[in-house]
């Protein structure tokens, strides 16, 4: 089986966005408007013409599905408005995933909000995995979109979520939303460094000696983390650290999200296998073909096919293996969907 960890309902119907975009329009403390009517012929058409055909076309057989990563906006309302939006995403995914069970299971967007307790999340989080079935959840480590307000993801600020993680057995995807920092382009610097800050956040701090079970995916290739290996070696070394591996390989890994065929083989060079998740973040991460090759920047199972050292056995483990294990609901979540 090939197992894409990350992609996100970039196509919803319009409905839903508008939903959002009235809701922040209409500012805080204001009710919330009647659910967006959204029927399940446009949730088909929508991932028909849209995910399902990249899935067909590439061999990929089921994506691990959030809703939109840059409509979280944590920082365009507050943890009321963020709430009742949680739950419209959620539901959308959940329906997605109703409608083609063999090809879509479930992460849910959690309700954070900029100096709100992630205490808050953990509800949602609850509901989404015991309800719906979803199998993790996308944690954003900066909901204040770009100011990095709140505390690192190693304060004991997120321990109520983690906590609640550890006990449902679910990872959590580092994911950034939409930068309302001018300095911060959302997927081209915002996105790169959550996953950069996230990663040297976890190498600092004793958060797997408290959750020696959490687990975490740094999505994007793991940002500019396996470029500089030797860096965060060196660092943890003069820190009186133990090696990486020992130190966080147990608990944090990557996805192939790289554009790229030498990144991809840097990834796949730096970071031991069993700690690479395929993945590809269609739709709409990067959107066009790259003219080197003639396919599209982000038909990464072409670069995964294509690093040479790479065995059949490692391949069943980027595809599948990992992905299995990390997500440790997954497997009976595709079970249970595929006899629905
Ligand atoms: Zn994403």
């Amino acid at each position: 089986m090939i197992i894409d960890c990350h992609g996100h309902y970039t196509t919803s119907p319009p409905a839903h966005e508008e939903w959002r975009r009235r809701q922040v329009a209409a500012g805080p403390g204001a009710p919330p408007g009647p659910a967006p009517r959204i029927s399940d012929d446009e949730i088909r058409d929508t991932i028909i013409g849209g995910q399902l055909r990249v899935q067909n076309a590439r061999g990929v057989d089921m994506t691990i599905f959030s809703p939109r990563a840059a409509s979280m906006a944590h920082h365009d309302a507050d943890a009321v408005g963020n709430a009742a939006w949680a739950d419209l995403c959620n539901t959308l995914i959940h329906r997605v995933c109703r409608l083609f069970p063999r090809n879509f299971v479930g992460v849910c967007q959690l309700p954070q909000a900029p100096g709100v307790s992630p205490a808050n999340c953990v509800a949602e989080l609850e509901r989404c995995v015991t309800e719906y079935g979803f199998v993790g959840c996308n944690l954003n480590p900066d909901p204040s979109g770009g100011y990095w307000t709140d505390p690192p993801l190693t304060d004991r600020w997120w321990y109520p979520l983690y906590e609640k993680m550890v006990e449902l057995n679910v990872p959590a995807m580092v994911h950034v939303s939409s930068s309302c920092n001018p300095n911060f382009h959302a997927t081209g610097a915002h996105y790169i460094n959550g996953d950069t800050s996230a990663f040297m956040q976890f190498l600092t701090s004793d958060l797997f000696r408290d959750f020696p079970t959490l687990k975490f995916v740094i999505p994007h290739g793991g940002g500019a983390v396996p470029y500089h290996w030797g860096r965060y070696r060196g660092l943890a070394q003069d820190m009186g650290l133990p090696p990486l591996p020992e130190l966080l390989l147990g608990n944090v890994f990557f996805d192939t999200c790289v554009y790229h065929q030498p990144g991809t083989e840097l990834l796949a060079r730096v970071i031991p296998v069993d700690n690479i998740l395929f993945a590809s973040e269609t739709l709409g991460a990067v959107r066009g073909v790259d003219p080197e090759t003639g396919h599209p920047f982000d038909d990464t199972r072409r670069y995964i096919e294509a690093v040479p050292w790479l065995t059949a056995s490692d391949r069943q483990q980027i595809y599948e293996g990992n992905a299995r294990r990390v997500y440790a609901r997954l497997s009976a979540q595709i079970e249970r969907q595929a006899a629905a």
